[in-house]
């Protein structure tokens, strides 16, 4: 154990926006040039496709350069389909991590689960400019592969990361990133080292708890649905409610700390990159394979 614990910085209230063709969703932040999420840029939370709000078109055809973007599915699935030659279902419990490169094409097809919603997660990772043009990449990780660790009323899937010596199958990504599904019984408690300097968030999204160590040595407590940034420090500790069970998607990595420049599904470092990003889709040259 270590003397350093991270403090809870900010939490975030998710706005609700509408993204592709008719996907409404909850956006806890997305790519700015102020950047401070380093090198996190989008967390978007897809929960509100209730029969009512009629069919869903999803994310047709588009592109992306200069970025990752990671899908976790808890209900229903996502149908993709890329310019790598890529087909597939993206189902419960699945991840996919896609680096576009220096670009990808791809459709994104949400289909509702047994209860009649899509419930999951996008977000999207920065690459650093040494990256932003390399070769497109594609891990796609079924539900049974990622390790599950359960022990004294903590649950603990690591897509990326290392958890009680377990290291996920998400690897070799450059923002060194954690990606991790915890579960916490009511009381119990997850304790986590993330290197100092790395950005540290948790999306709460069932249930409370209360979020890393004050000066008191107690944490803040926190309500679904919230996402909730930490400050430095060499480790996290969230504790469930006595009263209430809390899951919530743990996320670290390291920043680049370059100058961005987001312009819709392309994230580069230059103006000049973005305009390059529009001519080649103009010309045909855009795809990378
Ligand atoms: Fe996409």
């Amino acid at each position: 154990m270590t003397n350093s614990p991270r403090k809870v910085e900010q939490i975030v209230e998710p706005d609700f926006v509408i993204e592709g063709a008719d996907v409404l969703l909850r956006r806890s932040f997305g790519p700015s040039r102020a950047n401070p999420f380093d090198p996190f840029l989008l967390f978007d939370h897809f929960a509100f496709n209730d029969p009512i709000e009629g069919p869903i078109t999803g994310f047709p055809t588009h592109p992306h350069r200069g970025i990752e973007t990671v899908t976790y599915m808890l209900e229903g699935n996502v149908r993709h389909r890329d310019s790598l030659g890529n087909i597939g279902v993206i189902g419960p419990g699945d991840v996919q991590w896609m680096t576009s490169g220096g670009g990808i094409l791809h459709e994104e097809l949400p289909k509702r689960g047994p209860s009649g919603q899509v419930k999951g997660f996008q977000l999207w990772v920065n690459l650093p400019a040494a990256q932003k043009m390399s070769p497109p990449r594609y891990q796609e990780v079924d539900s049974a592969s990622i390790p599950t660790i359960e022990k004294n009323g903590v649950k603990v899937r690591v897509v990326a990361g290392k958890y009680d010596g377990v290291v996920g199958p998400v690897t070799e990504i450059a923002a060194k990133p954690l990606y991790m599904d915890v579960t916490l019984e009511p009381a119990s408690e997850f304790y986590l080292s993330v290197p100092e300097g790395h950005s540290t968030v948790a999306y709460l999204f069932e249930g409370e708890g209360f979020f890393g160590e004050g000066d008191d040595g107690g944490g803040e407590k926190v309500k679904e649905v919230h996402m909730v940034i930490f400050g430095q420090g060499d480790h996290v500790r969230v504790q469930a409610a006595s009263n209430s069970h809390a899951r919530f998607v743990l996320i670290a990595g390291a920043p680049f700390q370059e100058a961005i420049v987001p312009y819709g599904p392309f994230v580069m470092n230059t103006e000049e990159e973005i305009k390059q990003a529009l001519a080649d889709l103009r010309d045909g040259t855009f795809v990378q394979r």
